[in-house]
C-alpha cells in the first residue's frame, strides 16, 4: 500500500524552542500579574487560641498585658537594693522568701537581703540579684563580693513586651511560637480567617485511582493524592473532587460541584490547547480564561480562570510541572486568597554541586537538595521523573537568562519548607 504524500514539519534544532508568534511570560511578570489582581476571599472567625495554630490572624493584635507583667528575678539567688560595690559584701537575710506565684508582701529594709527564687515579682525594697552560687549564707547573713550592678539578675516589667504594644500583624499565619507571645500577652481568643477551601481534581481518560485494577494505556492518579496533601501542609482545607474522564459534560458537572463546595479549584491535565484539553475549553467557553504561556521549566502552560465566580487553577497534568507550578504560582496566589498576603519563598544561594549549561528565555526550576554544603541536583531533568520529585529536598531556581554553572558557582536553593511543605 502507498502511503500518502505528506510532508513532516521541519526538524526543530532545540526542543525547547519557543513557538513562533507566541509570546511567553517571565515568571516575575506573571507573579505581579496574580499579586495584583487577587484578594482575600475568606469570611472571619473568633476562634481560642487552642485552635489557633497554624490560622491566619484576620486582624493586628496589640497587647493586653506588658510581659513581663512586673519586674522579676531571673535567677535563683538573694535580692536587695541598689548597686553592689567592689569588695566582700555582708548583709543581714531578711525572713521570708519571694517565689514564683507568691510574692512576698512586705518591704525588704535598705541593707537587707531576701531569699528570691527565679521567676518571682520583685518585692518592694528589691531591685537587684546576687545568683545563688556567688553567695555563702551564714548566721541570718549572706556573703558575696562586689561589684554588682543595680539591676543585676532582674527583668524589667515590659522590658519584652508594653501592653498596647502592637505584637502580631493581620495576615500571619500562626506559629506554635506565636501562641506562646498572644498568652504571654494576655490574649486568649484571636479573630482568623476561615480556612482556605481548595477543591482539587484531576483530569485525564487514562487515570485510575491507585488501588484499582490499571490496564493497558492506564496510569495511576498521582497528581491528586500529591495536591491534596499540598494543600492540607500548605494549612488549607483540602476537598478532594476525584477524577474526571475527558469528557466535557462530565467536567462541567464537577467543576460546578468543586464551585459550590470550595474557595478555589486546582485541576491538573488537560489544561493545553489540545483537543482533548477540556479544562481550558470549558474556561474558554465560560469566557473567563486566560492561557498563561509563561517562560518557565518545568511548565506547560497554565489555565487560570474563573468557575461560577470560583477561581480555577488550571495545572499541567505532568506530575512535575504540576508541583512546581503549584508552589511558583498557586501557593502565593492563595496566599492571597487566603488573607495571609503574598509569599515570597525565601530561598538561600550555595555552591552547585553540578555542573549545567543553560540558554537564555525561561527560568528554571531543578529537583534539589543539599549534602555538605552543597546543592545537589537530580541525575535527570526529565519531567516525567516523578522519583525525582520525592529524592529532591528543595528546588534550584536558576534565572530566566543564559547560565553556565559550573561545580562551586553560588546558586539559588530553595527548601521544600519554605513553600510551606
Ligand atoms: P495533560 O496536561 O492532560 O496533557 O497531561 C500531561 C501528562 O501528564 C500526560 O502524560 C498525562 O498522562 C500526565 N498526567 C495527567 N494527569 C496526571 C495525573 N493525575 N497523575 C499522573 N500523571 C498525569
Ligand atoms: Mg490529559
Amino acid at each position: 500500500m502507498s502511503k500518502p504524500d505528506i510532508t513532516p514539519p521541519p526538524l526543530r534544532n532545540d526542543c525547547f524552542a519557543l513557538p513562533a508568534g507566541v509570546s511567553w511570560t517571565p515568571v516575575d511578570e506573571a507573579l505581579a500579574l496574580l499579586r495584583d489582581r487577587l484578594t482575600v476571599v475568606t469570611a472571619t472567625e473568633t476562634v481560642p487560641l487552642d485552635q489557633a495554630a497554624g490560622r491566619i490572624l484576620a486582624r493586628d493584635i496589640v497587647a493586653q498585658r506588658s510581659n513581663p507583667p512586673q519586674p522579676n528575678t531571673a535567677v535563683d539567688g538573694y535580692g536587695f537594693a541598689g548597686a553592689a560595690p567592689e569588695g566582700a559584701q555582708v548583709m543581714p537575710l531578711h525572713p521570708g522568701r519571694a517565689a514564683a506565684g507568691f510574692p512576698f508582701d512586705g518591704v525588704v529594709p535598705d541593707g537587707h537581703a531576701l531569699r528570691v527564687l527565679t521567676g518571682a515579682a520583685l518585692p518592694a525594697g528589691v531591685d537587684t540579684v546576687i545568683l545563688e552560687e556567688d553567695v555563702t549564707v551564714q548566721a541570718d547573713h549572706i556573703a558575696f563580693h562586689g561589684p554588682l550592678k543595680q539591676g543585676a539578675n532582674t527583668r524589667r516589667a515590659g522590658e519584652d513586651v508594653v501592653e498596647g504594644d502592637p505584637v502580631l500583624p493581620a495576615g500571619r499565619r500562626l506559629t506554635p511560637a506565636d501562641l506562646a507571645l498572644l498568652s504571654a500577652t494576655g490574649i486568649a481568643k484571636v479573630q482568623v480567617r476561615k480556612v482556605l477551601r481548595v477543591a482539587v481534581l484531576s483530569t485525564g481518560d487514562e487515570l485510575v485511582e491507585p488501588g484499582d485494577s490499571a490496564g493497558p494505556g492506564q496510569i495511576f492518579d498521582a497528581n491528586r493524592p500529591m495536591l491534596l496533601s499540598l494543600m492540607d501542609r500548605m494549612g488549607y482545607q483540602p476537598v478532594d473532587m476525584g477524577r474526571v474522564a475527558d469528557d466535557r459534560d462530565a467536567l462541567r458537572d464537577r467543576l460546578n460541584s468543586a464551585a459550590a463546595q470550595a474557595d478555589v479549584i486546582l485541576t491538573s491535565g488537560g489544561a493545553s490547547a489540545g483537543d482533548e484539553d477540556h479544562v481550558s475549553a470549558l474556561l474558554r467557553q465560560a469566557g473567563a480564561m486566560q492561557e498563561w504561556r509563561i517562560a518557565l521549566k518545568p511548565g506547560r502552560p497554565l489555565a487560570l480562570g474563573l468557575w461560577n465566580d470560583t477561581p480555577v487553577f488550571g495545572l499541567p497534568g505532568n506530575p512535575v510541572a504540576a508541583l512546581v507550578c503549584t508552589l511558583i504560582f498557586a501557593r502565593p496566589a492563595l496566599g492571597l486568597m487566603a488573607g495571609e498576603g503574598w509569599q515570597e519563598p525565601q530561598g538561600f544561594d550555595l555552591p552547585a554541586a553540578f555542573e549545567k549549561r543553560k540558554k537564555p528565555g525561561r527560568r528554571e526550576y531543578l529537583r534539589a537538595r543539599v549534602r555538605d554544603g552543597r546543592a545537589e541536583v537530580f541525575s535527570s531533568e526529565g519531567s516525567g521523573r516523578i522519583s525525582g520529585l520525592s529524592w529532591a529536598e528543595g528546588l534550584v531556581e536558576i534565572e530566566d537568562g543564559a547560565r553556565h554553572i559550573k561545580p562551586g558557582d553560588s546558586v539559588r536553593f530553595i527548601p521544600y519548607g519554605s513553600f510551606g511543605l
